[in-house]
């Protein structure tokens, strides 16, 4: 898009003749008709530069939308591999990305591609576009009845008011191109702040797209836990900080014990309830430096940095018997639960997987031998 046409350049080039040619008691001098001139250009020049700008947020709107149309597509591509339930076609909630991807696209999408205005903007638009001709011989202060409020808040046109309804003025013959060259300015600066208002909006759907993104990458729809991703990075984070100092850290591999049989009886949305209670539960007993992460379908990881094999048995046991304790009311039933801790110790050099690992042995022994319990295993154990 560009505002410096050959048409507009010729009008100025005119004005400018017909200038030098008029009468020396013209009430516009030329020291003001440059200023004009040099207001009016420097406008389409700004408007140059913010329809790039402006089509810039476009381009880069659309390629989001784009890849998220894509995504979805990826995930109807998929839909052999991922959890699709047989009956109603809809996501399973067994992995809280594919809820989270499907609940945004329902949501956004719609928003994102909408160019449309609201009635009371296509209303505001249209007044915007009165016509107002100063027309020579009209009575002084018609231009400024016929201008719009906002108008009136740009500097040019208030400074050229007082000589367009100049009364003097208006017989002389520049009258007729200055008063034209004004309707042009006051068009460009409404066009101006329009093209700013679009821009801003795209500017604005881009922040919050890319809020949502961001946010989508990090947390469990569900439980508003962080999710894997982010804990890996966690992970990855507190092993560079404990190769620095040398000091452990320990992980807790909690899962909730029977959670199928839940479902099973009572639904699936008991079950997410009660999985976005046991979430709450773990991650309000921790510390502010502690993270608790939705690791899988009903499986969270816990990292206590800096923290022993007894301070870490200690915080197991209580968030075992604080998950003992609950009691998830469905309005007919009253849902008791458990969960089974694995434990380990991070060695220092080892890699974040093989603790891993260790900590999902442990809470293999911890089901294997009765459920809701905590087992801790050393790394020379494993
Ligand atoms: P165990 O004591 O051995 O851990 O038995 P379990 O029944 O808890 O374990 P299993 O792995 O057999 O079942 C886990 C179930 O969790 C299966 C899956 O459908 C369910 N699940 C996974 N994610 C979600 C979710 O987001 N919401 C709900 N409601 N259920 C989920
Ligand atoms: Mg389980
Ligand atoms: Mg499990």
């Amino acid at each position: 898009m560009t505002y410096s046409s050959e048409k507009e350049d010729s009008f100025i080039a005119k004005f400018e003749g017909r200038f030098a040619e008029a009468s020396e008691e013209s009430p516009l001098t030329f020291a003001e008709a440059t200023e004009i001139f040099a207001a009016y250009k420097a406008l389409l020049r700004r408007m140059g530069r913010i329809a790039k700008i402006s089509d810039s947020y476009q381009s880069e709107v659309k390629a989001l939308v784009l890849e998220l149309r894509e995504a979805a597509a990826n995930v109807k591509a998929l839909k052999g591999f991922i959890p699709i339930c047989a009956s109603c076609k809809k996501v399973r909630n067994d992995d809280g990305y594919w809820k989270l991807l499907e609940q945004f696209i329902a949501e956004n999408s719609d928003a994102m591609i909408s160019h449309g205005l609201c009635p009371d903007c296509a209303s505001n638009y249209r007044s915007l576009a009165q016509v107002f001709p100063p027309t020579p011989g009209r009575p002084a202060g018609e231009t400024a009845r016929l201008l719009d409020e906002s108008d009136i808040e740009d500097p040019v046109i208030v400074r050229f008011l007082p000589t367009l309804n100049n009364q003097h003025f208006a017989t002389t013959p520049l009258y007729g191109d200055f008063s034209l060259l004004f309707q042009k300015y006051v068009r460009l600066a409404r066009r101006l702040k329009r093209i700013a208002r679009i821009s801003d909006s795209y500017q604005f759907q881009l922040q919050d797209l890319k809020t949502k993104f961001e946010h989508a990458s990090h947390v469990d729809y569900l439980t508003a836990l962080p999710n894997r991703l982010d804990m890996i990075a966690r992970l990855e984070a507190e092993q560079a900080r404990s190769l620095r100092h040398g000091r452990s850290f320990a992980l807790i591999m909690a899962d909730i014990d029977h959670f199928k049989g839940v479902n099973d009886r009572f639904g699936h949305d008991v079950g997410d309830q009660l999985l976005v209670t046991v979430a709450r539960t773990l991650s309000g007993y921790l510390r502010k430096e502690d993270s608790c992460a939705r690791w899988g379908g009903e499986e969270f990881l816990i990292l206590l940095p800096e923290t022993d094999e007894d301070e870490a048995q200690e915080v197991a046991e209580r968030l075992r018997i604080l998950t003992g304790n609950l009691a998830l009311e469905t309005g007919t039933s009253t849902i008791r639960t458990s969960i089974s801790l694995g434990l380990t110790l991070y060695a220092n050099g080892e890699t974040i997987d093989s603790c891993i690992k260790r900590a999902d042995d442990a809470l293999y022994q911890a089901k294997n031998s009765g459920r809701n319990r905590s087992v801790f295993m050393g790394c020379e154990e494993s």
